[in-house]
């Protein structure tokens, strides 16, 4: 029996999404996203096209062992003036490992005669030809009825007509495309109506939206609350010009909002933001901050007000509890923020603030190079304010805010002591003519009483840097070979004083496991700001495999 609540996913990120600008996947990356798909529980992971292109041809001639989702191949119903059967791209798309395929078809009459220049009942035998021969050579077949919705507009008869036509030979899905990305959700659940009354069942209706007036995700909805029990998208909204419908965000309003039963347990619900980063990572992006459920700040707080009210109970401030999607709370600490931030963030971190000694904070400032007086520091939340007001941000850099409220409780280890260094910086002109940039930096280290010096050559200052002090680190700390700067930004905090103004470093660094974290130094030399940066990023590291 037909369960009304089960809404079948559809992921097209390596098909559809594959057709962005700047999008290249290899096979490879191909298999590496599919197999993210599957561990999660999606329904159907188009794989993409055959005979398209080599990479999709090698994707399928060995896909990836699914143990959940159903491995779809994606083509185009046959040609005009052919019989089914003796269309070579049919062919091609028939004779995949993909058990299921998904043809598209055109279903707006101007499409048809003009883009087509057929007649149009060709175009609906085409379709119906298509389905029943498919059906012949696969278990399930589906319709992609494109540019659906303008030409319901354009021509209801007609567009309706086609659906039907993939419906009636035997499609176990037709999928209604918003092609163009123009339609609006009143517009969605209208048209979906009737859809249903004119004769297909939402149980085998689809929808397919892209994002070009912004309401992609909203679509979607309308478009399951109006009957259909089908949606495709792609991961992070991955997509040509302004995307598809964002299955990460489709998928747990659906389960968490709207009470559908999506095939993907609520335990498997947690790794949604680990499968939204595998997507990041294989397209070398930054994770969106701003990405609704799986953003770095989709559960921040910084308004001091905000995070008192978050303090008593969450729901305050937040639609969903955030680790329902793997996400978690975040409390930004900023100069903006009132004390109720800073004490949240401490206590997040499981700090009692008033553990804090005034000399043990002084001691600290002292390592550090500013230009107010240690001693004036009151408490811990002062120096913080105070080292804002030098330049340091800590909303990102939230690992050197904690290594510096532990710091103050004594917390962290002197795990190396760098005691001096030298960079040399050299441009020249190679044997053949071309100008070579090298930087040289020599670094003397004591590790546990122990110095140690030695030279490394760089691109430019700060990586011979890296590369001189890593050189040291990783033979006393070989869990360091795995740290990865992922990324590096350089700002000037004060803009009025020119080349003598305090410049802001932010590093991103990871573990090589998919874990990030953000450092900062400041200086007015940029290659000191870096330096404490780097510092700050690798004691991190030591701190958190301390007991590895
Ligand atoms: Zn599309």
């Amino acid at each position: 029996m037909e369960n009304s609540s089960r809404v079948y996913i559809y992921d097209t990120t390596l098909r559809d999404g594959a057709q962005t600008q700047g999008v290249d996947f290899s096979a490879a990356d191909k298999a590496r996203i599919a197999r993210e798909l599957d561990r999660i529980g999606i329904d159907y992971v188009e794989g993409g096209w055959p005979g398209a292109n080599p990479t999709d041809d090698s994707f399928f001639a060995s896909p990836p062992p699914f143990k959940r989702s159903r491995l779809t191949a994606f083509g185009m119903t046959r040609r005009a003036g052919r019989s089914a059967d003796n269309d070579p791209g049919l062919g091609a798309l028939l004779t995949t490992p993909a058990r299921v395929v998904t043809m598209v078809g055109k279903s707006w009459d101007f499409q048809v005669t003009v883009a087509l220049g057929i007649e149009l009942d060709e175009n609906i035998r085409m379709v119906a030809d298509s389905v029943r021969h498919a059906l012949t050579k696969v278990e399930e077949v589906m319709f992609d009825a494109e540019h659906f919705f303008d030409g319901y507009k354009a021509n209801p008869t007609y567009a309706l007509a086609a659906a039907k036509a993939a419906y009636e030979a035997g499609a176990r899905w037709v999928v209604l495309c918003d092609t163009n990305g123009g339609t609006l959700p009143h517009e969605m659940e209208r048209i979906v109506g009737e859809v249903i009354k004119g004769g297909i069942p939402g149980s085998h209706l689809g929808v397919h939206c892209h994002n070009d007036s912004d309401t992609a995700v909203a679509n979607s909805l309308a478009a399951v609350k109006a009957g259909v029990r089908q949606v495709q998208g792609t991961l992070n909204g991955l997509g040509e010009r302004c995307g598809n419908a964002n299955l990460v965000s489709i998928i747990p309003n659906l389960m968490l909002k709207m009470g559908f039963d999506t095939g993907i347990a609520v335990e498997d619900l947690k790794n949604l933001l680990s499968v939204s980063r595998a997507l990041d990572e294989v397209l070398d992006r930054h994770p969106s901050r701003g990405q609704p459920y799986v953003g770095a700040s989709a559960f921040a707080h910084k308004g001091g007000l905000h995070v008192s009210a978050v303090a008593k109970d969450p729901k305050c401030y937040e639609h969903v509890d955030p680790t329902a999607v793997g996400n978690m709370r975040h409390i930004v600490v900023s100069d903006q923020a009132g004390r109720s931030n800073m004490v949240a963030r401490m206590t997040e971190i499981g700090v009692d603030l008033d553990a804090v000694k005034r000399d043990a904070l002084v001691a600290v400032v002292e390592q550090m190079q500013v230009t107010f007086d240690p001693r004036e520091v009151t408490d811990l939340v002062d120096l913080v304010k105070r080292l804002e007001h030098e330049g340091y941000a800590y909303d990102q850099a939230t690992a050197s805010f904690e290594l510096l409220v532990r710091r103050a409780l004594g917390e962290v280890p002197d795990y190396f002591r760098l005691e001096r260094y030298r960079v040399i910086d050299e441009r020249r002109r190679s044997a053949i003519g071309e100008w070579i940039t090298l930087s040289e930096a020599t670094v003397k280290v004591e590790v546990d009483g122990k110095e140690y010096m030695e030279v490394g050559e760089g691109t430019g200052p700060v990586h011979a840097f890296d590369v001189a002090l890593r050189k040291v680190l990783t033979t006393v700390y070989p869990v360091l070979t795995a740290l990865e700067l992922k990324d590096y930004r350089v700002r000037i905090t004060e803009s009025t004083v020119g080349t003598s103004a305090k410049t802001r470093v932010t590093i991103e660094s990871e573990d090589g496991k998919g874990h990030r974290w953000t450092t900062v130094g400041v200086h007015t030399n940029v290659l000191e700001a870096s330096l404490e940066a780097l510092q700050d990023s690798i004691t991190f590291m030591l701190f958190r495999y301390r007991d590895l």
